[in-house]
């Protein structure tokens, strides 16, 4: 899904064309263009998902951190509680704001 935004705040990327080439996942230290640890082939395979904090990561790295810190689910960069975000909610919640 393609939304062209006027204004768009750099504090969250879900376009991968407007990524950051350098940007990591927190937890394998992968770029986000690759794959996570255990994952050999990028793409659909291995998603991306971002959390309401604007932090995002591998779908698997943040699923096998949130098994390990189940009892408190914490966003490994930033330490606030984890709430997934979807990219519709993301944009709708970014149209809101417009
Ligand atoms: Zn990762
Ligand atoms: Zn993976
Ligand atoms: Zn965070």
């Amino acid at each position: 899904m393609k939304v062209k935004l006027k204004s768009f705040t750099p504090v969250a990327y879900w376009h991968w064309d407007t990524r950051d080439p350098d940007d990591v996942c927190g937890i394998c230290q992968n770029q986000f263009d690759g794959v996570c640890g255990t994952c050999k082939e990028p793409g659909d395979g291995c998603p991306l998902l971002f959390g309401k904090c604007t932090h995002e990561f591998h779908l698997h790295c943040i699923m096998q951190w949130l098994e390990q810190h189940s009892r408190k689910p914490l966003c490994p960069l930033c330490k606030r509680p984890w709430e997934e975000a979807t990219a519709e909610k993301y944009q709708e919640e970014t149209a809101a704001q417009q």
